[in-house]
């Protein structure tokens, strides 16, 4: 069986906990009438409890945008898996602004993914290579370096979203092609989690990410090895977000 189609809205720092609901809201009544993929709106952590209350009883999943990887102690301004557990289902692990601003290497990413699996929480994994990398060929390497890394240690990765976003993607306007996506993702990504887990990582969405948009998302979504997409931009207005999930249901009903 195919992954389960998947669109996650990643809000990154925007929207105060009013403006989340009122956006999570909207989602919720738009979506209303597709039916098909999975969506998980992915808000700041201060309005994970607004958007779950708004989207109780919808389809709609909650997810968080980062976490620390230690159940709980002195970590001042840290927020735990164990916290996150109570609010949401889903956590985005690794996206390319934390790595790049933040600090998180793949042996934190490691530590997360684990500590998420271990309190039930589904990571969504991004991996992606810098434009450097890229030009420098080798963005098959980085990525399946990145994967390695990032999921040592782990034995069911029962669960498991990964998102390819290109770091020269991501917020630039500048979308990869389904092709790059594809070589990568059905190539790379694929190939890699096979050798590491076998049949089991034949269940594993793999989404898109790096300004997807209501114009591009289906020449995505038409690649078999693309299961979805990790939405930042164009997520933070819900008719877009909306025409994106509803592309993605099209075209992989
Ligand atoms: C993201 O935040 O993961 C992302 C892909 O952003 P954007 O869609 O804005 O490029």
């Amino acid at each position: 069986m195919m992954p389960v189609p998947t669109v996650v809205a990643n809000w990154k720092m925007n929207t105060t906990i009013h403006e989340a609901t009122r956006l999570a809201v909207g989602i919720r009544d738009g979506l209303g009438s597709v039916s098909g993929p999975e969506v998980i709106l992915c808000p700041p952590f201060i309005s994970l409890q607004a958007v779950r209350d708004a989207v109780l009883g919808s389809q709609i999943k909650v997810g968080a945008q980062n976490m620390y990887s230690e159940a709980s102690g002195a970590f001042t301004g840290e927020v735990s898996p164990a916290m996150l557990r109570e609010l949401c289902d889903y956590v985005i692990l690794g996206h390319s602004e934390r790595r790049q601003l933040f600090g998180d290497n793949d042996d934190l990413v490691n530590l997360k993914v684990k500590a998420a699996f271990e309190h039930g929480l589904r990571p969504i994994l991004c991996v992606g290579e810098s434009l450097e990398q890229r030009d420098a060929g080798r963005a098959g390497a980085a990525v399946a370096q990145q994967l390695r890394t990032g999921l040592a240690g782990v034995v069911d990765i029962t669960g498991l979203l990964v998102a390819y976003e290109p770091v020269w993607a991501i917020g630039t306007g500048r979308a990869a092609t389904p092709e790059i996506a594809a070589e990568i993702m059905g190539g790379t990504i694929q190939g890699s989690l096979n050798a590491l887990f076998g049949d089991a990582a034949a269940q594993v969405p793999l989404l898109y990410g790096g300004s997807v948009n209501p114009d591009n998302v289906a020449g995505f979504a038409a690649q078999e090895c693309i299961h979805g997409a990790l939405v930042g931009g164009a997520s933070l207005q819900a008719d877009q977000f909306l025409e994106i999930a509803r592309l993605t249901a099209r075209a992989k009903g």
